[in-house]
């Protein structure tokens, strides 16, 4: 796309300016702005007009040097040049900033930097709404990078994610045809929790997915050399910021808020209402409760980097191997709450490997290799595994592939036959620097640093497991068998 912007501003000074002055720097103005420009780009014209204590000025350019950032480059010479004069720079207005766009768009844009955007005849014009600090924040940069990413996203909006197939494994004999979450309600191994898409597990599937932990942990995280940590549970905006994540989870969040005080008579009333109706008085609790202050874990790895935030580490402790089984991950999932399988409260095991790209790309390899081992032999599933659009490029509208092939997302997908279709219950993701550049860690020999990470759903491992082999424990393979002995059986019901 190309673009031509238009800028009016005015820069306010200390003192009083003669137009004559402003002659003799438009010369060193000239020659300086557009330094680094190709030829015959950049700004094409610089209008300056001496104002009383004020310069006047008109700034129209292309995309090689956009106007905001000609104007930042104005100011640091003007300042420099009327410095010697002992006039000093005051602050700049902007007093209209118009953007043209040669083409018509149809993409929305709803932020207060903008006034007005218009689509008529090829042409988009747009009017910002800026200040000299949004121009340094580079605000009318992002501008133009929401609506290319906007754009991107509406003509790769038909078209599916990235998905390609990278392994499947053998056909398996299926044991059962039902749909397990249906078989366990039934068998009092499960009940629908309170809560939205939450389940309250009885002690046999408890006994199945601490199982699969035990498993996880004895063939593939004891000898890969992973360590247990205990990863916060409600995540802060800040978290979300550096992880990326700010960008895109909002519809499927659990809000998280505290009150906006701890003062029982500020919530006297609250306490009232209740006891007299019985009933909780929301919307006056809504008065009382600050705006969200983050929310509850989303992705399980990206509050566990505040440990690490701002820290320079000695290239000999790499790679580093953690993971976090230590609580629940909540979505805000659609309609498609299913079963066991798509719920809005969840049991994950998460696994993070930090190093150079060499180690973290062969530990990919490994916890891949290892995964098919416990596949095959404690689970015998039939599966397989796909390269999908990593999860940060997902939500930034992106669907390309990474330019660099060794980053991004293997999801695991097993069969369900009673659907007759697949279900993702586990990935393994190269993040490349994502994370350590959102929380800024480094190398001391400052070399690149990356990660990695892999989540294991508890709820989606039991789904595919029971829907394959069922509930009768001869069907299920002896060595799952002989690590969980057997199923406790302690309620019964009348
Ligand atoms: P889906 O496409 O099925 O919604 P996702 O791409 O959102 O999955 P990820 O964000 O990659 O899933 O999460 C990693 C893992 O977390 C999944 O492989 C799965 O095991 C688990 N998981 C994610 N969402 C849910 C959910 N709503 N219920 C149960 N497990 C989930
Ligand atoms: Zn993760
Ligand atoms: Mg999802």
């Amino acid at each position: 796309m190309n673009y031509e912007f238009h800028l009016k501003a005015r820069i306010r000074l200390s003192g009083e300016i003669e137009d004559e002055v402003l002659r003799e720097l438009e010369d060193p103005v000239k020659e300086r702005i557009n330094k680094g420009v190709p030829e015959g780009r950049g700004v094409s014209k610089i209008e300056m007009r001496a104002d009383g204590t004020g310069i006047e000025l008109e700034i129209l350019s292309d995309r090689y040097l956009r106007a905001h950032d000609a104007l930042l480059r104005i100011r640091k010479i003007l300042s420099q040049e009327l410095g010697k004069r002992r006039v000093g720079l005051r602050g700049i207005e902007i007093r209209d900033y118009t953007i043209t766009m040669d083409e018509s768009l149809n993409v929305r844009l709803k932020v207060p930097f903008i006034k007005e955007m218009r689509s008529a005849n090829g042409k988009t014009t747009l009017k910002l709404d800026v200040g000299e600090t949004e121009i340094e924040k580079r605000i009318p940069d992002r501008i133009l990078n929401l609506i290319e990413e906007k754009k991107r996203a509406k003509e790769y909006g038909s078209k599916s994610e990235h998905w390609e197939l990278v392994f499947e494994s053998k056909k398996k004999d299926f044991k059962y045809n039902g749909d397990p979450t249906e078989e366990m309600i039934k068998r009092h191994w499960i009940k629908h929790g309170s809560c939205r898409g939450q389940w309250i597990y009885g002690p046999q599937i408890t006994k199945l997915f601490r199982t699969f932990e035990k498993i996880v942990i004895k063939e593939l995280l004891e000898p890969l050399g992973y360590h247990e940590m205990i990863f916060p549970k409600l995540v802060s905006w800040d978290v979300w910021k550096r992880s990326g994540h700010a960008k895109a989870i909002y519809p499927e969040i659990y809000y998280v808020c505290t009150p906006k005080t701890r003062d029982p008579e500020f919530w006297e009333d609250v306490m009232d209402y209740y006891k007299v109706t019985h009933e909780i008085p929301v919307e006056l609790i809504k008065e009382k409760i600050e705006g969200p202050i983050g929310g509850m874990t989303y992705a399980q790895c990206p509050p566990f980097w505040v440990f690490l935030q701002g820290r320079t580490l000695p290239d000999d402790v790499m790679p580093i191997k953690i993971f976090d089984r230590s609580g629940t991950s909540h979505r805000y999932e659609s309609g498609g709450i299913h079963g066991i399988e798509r719920v809005d409260e969840f049991h994950r095991i998460e696994i993070v490997w930090i190093g150079t790209p060499e180690q973290v790309i062969e530990e990919a390899e490994k916890l891949r290799e290892g995964y098919r081992r416990i596949f095959e032999e404690y689970l015998d599933l039939q599966w397989r595994e796909a390269r999908v659009t990593p999860w940060f490029m997902a939500q930034e509208g992106l669907t390309e592939t990474h330019e660099n092939k060794s980053v991004g997302t293997i999801d695991f997908e097993g069969y369900l036959p009673y659907k007759q279709n697949w279900l993702e219950f586990q990935n393994v993701s190269v993040n490349g620097d994502k994370y350590p550049k959102g929380f800024s860690v480094k190398l001391q020999s400052k070399k690149d640093l990356w990660s990695g990470c892999s989540g294991i759903g508890l709820e989606r491992w039991a789904a595919v497991f029971l829907a394959q082999k069922g509930f009768n424990l001869d069907d299920w393979p002896e060595k799952l068998v002989k690590e969980i002995r057997e199923l406790p059986e302690v309620f019964r019901f009348l």
